[in-house]
């Protein structure tokens, strides 16, 4: 089943600078898609759409076969809910533990007092632990997110993503800022979002060799619009 559909999708800023341009783009269910593409090329527009970070202004946009671009309130709510998103520069709130953090995706705000860990049920806090195992950080359940390198960082924000159990998932550059080895550890656990939880996985990358290595397909943006297509078998070396 189509998952994400782009259908003649336009995104002019108020500026007037084009961000998307005539996007036609069917995402099915359960792919890890690779979007690459220069800087400035559209990729974070692309994804922003999706979650309705940023409204687009032609065209329509469906997720999991609903139009969402005249979501509001409750409808926009649980979009924006069923839809994890990471970025370059994690997100975190730095002074504060990884469970802090992590429980925070829970409810969509940061708890501020240390009263309010007391919003969280017994479920929520196991569930805490449960997305910390899946990127193998439970043992820094206590540590302050700005003690940990930018991996650990990252990872935590994978983890904060996964309390709200999404259909899909959003990465924007997730690896730009982060050394090669600690990047693999990141695509690694991307990787297993897609494969063992079947969540959809659409992730900006600047790197051709690490989205062939990683995705089911990858989709090629130059100035707004759609300039390549094609499932990873099919990808070669000279495109
Ligand atoms: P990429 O993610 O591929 O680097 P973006 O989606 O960020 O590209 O940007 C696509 C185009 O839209 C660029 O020309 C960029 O300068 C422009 N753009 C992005 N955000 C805004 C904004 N808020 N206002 C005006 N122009 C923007
Ligand atoms: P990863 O591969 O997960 O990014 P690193 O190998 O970079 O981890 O880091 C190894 C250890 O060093 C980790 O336990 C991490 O907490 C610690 N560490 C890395 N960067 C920092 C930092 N800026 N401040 C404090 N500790 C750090």
């Amino acid at each position: 089943p189509v998952m994400i559909e782009f259908d003649n999708v336009q995104k002019v800023y108020p500026n007037g600078t084009v961000g998307l341009k005539d996007i036609d783009l069917k995402i099915y269910e359960g792919e890890f898609v690779a979007v690459v593409g220069l800087s400035g090329a559209g990729k974070s527009t692309l994804l922003r759409a999706i979650n309705r970070m940023h409204d687009v202004t032609g065209g329509d946009l469906k997720v999991d076969g609903q139009s969402i671009v005249g979501y509001k309130g409750k409808e926009l709510r649980n979009l924006r809910r069923s839809i994890g998103m990471i970025f370059q520069d994690f997100n975190l709130v730095n002074r504060s533990s990884v469970r802090r953090n992590v429980l925070s995706g829970r409810v969509g705000y940061y708890p501020t007092w240390k009263s309010s860990l007391d919003l969280f049920s017994s479920e929520d806090k196991k569930r805490a632990l449960d997305s910390l195992n899946r990127v193998n950080m439970t043992e820094k359940l206590y540590t302050r997110v700005d003690e940990l390198s930018g991996g650990q960082q990252q990872r935590v924000a994978i983890a904060r993503a996964l309390m709200q159990d999404p259909k899909i998932m959003l990465a924007d550059e997730p690896i730009a800022s982060l050394d090669p080895l600690t990047a693999t550890a990141v695509m690694d656990d991307l990787l297993s979002l897609n494969k063992d939880l079947g969540i959809t996985v659409l992730a900006n990358l600047h790197s051709v060799p690490l989205a062939m290595k990683y995705a089911d397909r990858i989709v090629g943006l130059r100035a707004g619009q759609l300039v390549y297509d094609k499932p990873i078998a099919e990808v070669s070396q000279d495109d």
